[in-house]
């Protein structure tokens, strides 16, 4: 009986799901799928700058788990900018809320998107640009 995978936390889903170097058809690239819980891995050791340990607490893996995890996720993301490769993300045995939380500075509206649909630009209320996620 094959063992089950025990879900693994990700608590900031990316505004942004493909991404491709510029100036070629998408038919024309080899894709890779990174997976959200790859995602997170990058987030958490490369731009948090958490140690493994931490991050993998913050996971919900184990130590060894969250190293495999982030050296599968580089090795695509090296492949991706060597080969100029498209990359996409989706899947992963995660568990994830599918939606984003944004706070407008200047009047105080908090709001919520939908995953995958890009950076809002403006407040939903004010229209004001003073904006950031929190969640
Ligand atoms: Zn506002």
């Amino acid at each position: 009986m094959p063992r089950p995978t025990k879900c693994r936390r990700v608590q900031y889903p990316p505004d942004y799901l493909t991404f491709k170097p510029a100036g070629v058809p998408a038919r024309q690239l080899h894709e890779i799928e990174l997976t959200l819980d790859e995602f997170e891995a990058i987030r958490l050791a490369d731009l948090e700058e958490l140690y493994h340990e931490e991050a993998a607490r913050k996971m919900n893996v184990s130590r060894q788990t969250f190293g495999n995890i982030l050296s599968s996720a580089h090795k695509k993301i090296a492949d991706m900018l060597v080969h100029g490769k498209a990359l996409s993300l989706q899947g992963g045995n995660i568990s994830l809320k599918n939606e984003r939380l944004f706070l407008c500075k200047d009047c105080n509206n908090r709001w919520s998107e939908p995953l995958g649909t890009g950076r809002p630009r403006h407040c939903q209320s004010c229209r004001g640009e003073n904006i950031s996620r929190i969640k």
